[in-house]
């Protein structure tokens, strides 16, 4: 989803998510553990929390055995993959593997990309939104746009069904900056002192916008949807609701 760290790249950790959300493991250097016994690795392909997008949770492999990673989160500048209490530390300059739990992100990818869709269909502003494995929901300002349930399940159905595919395209400052409707979010933009903004675009008119979450490829891998309840949040605030069917 929209993310405020859009086209950011922490100093010290390559984010390979950016390019590749398929990406499962990677081989990695131990860069620091910090004093609560956070992981900070050269290379990663775990997404940190932010945008409304949870971040990944997995494992630490080393030669001696696997570390839980519970939570990912960006602290100042870095990446770092938290791991559940009691765990040994990996020595600073040792090598290890980084695996997500490939399922739980799977659903994320699916979840977040259905978000865009759901954007897409709601001709309105977007002032939040949160990613779950299986429920997500997005606030919009509506003015006095009128919100049908029927209509909005049907659409977003219909734009599953067309298989879309689904671009991750890079874009400069400049070129952003000329065109403020790419932020659909009304609170979150991307840093100021970012250079390269990370859009994701999903078919030729289907939808468009600055993000820096993980999302599917193309459309049809979301599989079905289904929308739930319709919240009051004010006068003008609707809370929309979508949910995975399988
Ligand atoms: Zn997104």
């Amino acid at each position: 989803m929209r993310d405020g760290e859009c086209g950011a790249v922490t100093e010290r950790t390559l984010e390979l998510f950016r390019d590749d959300a398929y990406m499962r493991n990677c081989e990695a250097e131990v860069i620091e553990v910090n004093e609560r016994g956070g992981i900070v690795l050269d290379k990663t392909v775990f997404y940190a929390t932010g945008g409304g997008q949870p971040g990944d949770v997995g494992s630490v492999g080393l030669a001696s055995g696997e570390i839980s990673i519970g939570a990912t989160i960006r602290v100042g500048g870095d990446i770092v993959h938290v791991p559940f209490e009691n765990q040994p530390a990996p020595p600073p300059g040792g090598e290890v593997t980084a695996t997500i739990d490939w399922e739980n992100r799977h659903l994320l990818m699916r979840m977040h990309t259905a978000t865009h869709l759901l954007c897409s269909v709601v001709p309105c502003g977007v002032t939040g939104g949160s990613v779950g494995p299986t429920k997500s929901r997005i606030d919009f300002d509506l003015a006095d746009h009128i919100l049908d349930k029927k209509h909005l399940n049907e659409e977003i159905n219909r734009l599953i069904d067309e298989n879309h595919n689904v671009e991750t395209i890079w874009i400069s400052r400049e070129e952003f900056d000329a065109q403020p409707q790419l932020a659909r979010t009304m609170t979150v933009k991307p840093p100021a002192d970012a250079q390269r903004i990370r859009l994701v675009k999903i078919g030729e008119d289907v939808d468009i916008q600055s993000c820096g979450g993980t999302h599917v490829l193309s459309t049809g891998e979301i599989g079905r949807l289904r929308v739930g309840k319709i919240e009051n949040k004010g006068a003008r605030n609707r809370r929309v609701n979508i949910h995975l069917e399988e």
